[in-house]
C-alpha cells in the first residue's frame, strides 16, 4: 500500500468516527517529534499546522497542538 493510500484508509477511519480522542489515536499523535532520513518531523513543519495559534487544522483533527509534536498524517 502506497503513503497516500494508507493516508486515505487513515482519515477515513478518522471520519467514521465523531469521538475525538479516537480520532486523535487513529491518527497516531505523539507528544514528541518524529527523526526520519535525517528529517526531524513534527507539527511545526507540517502544512496543516497554524503556528501563530499552535493549532492544527487538519479537518479531521482541528485540535490545538504542541510545535514538537507528530502524528502520522504529517505532511510538508
Ligand atoms: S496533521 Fe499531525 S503533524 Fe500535522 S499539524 Fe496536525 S497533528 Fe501535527
Amino acid at each position: 500500500m502506497s503513503v497516500i493510500d494508507s493516508t486515505q484508509v487513515t482519515v477515513d477511519r478518522m471520519r467514521a468516527t465523531g469521538d475525538i480522542k479516537e480520532r486523535v489515536a487513529i491518527a497516531g499523535l505523539i507528544r514528541n517529534s518524529v527523526e526520519d532520513d535525517g528529517i526531524t518531523k513534527a507539527c511545526d513543519n507540517c502544512i496543516y499546522f497554524l503556528a501563530r495559534r499552535e493549532w492544527c487544522d487538519l479537518p479531521e483533527l482541528n485540535i490545538p497542538v504542541d510545535p514538537d509534536w507528530y502524528c502520522d498524517l504529517w505532511r510538508v
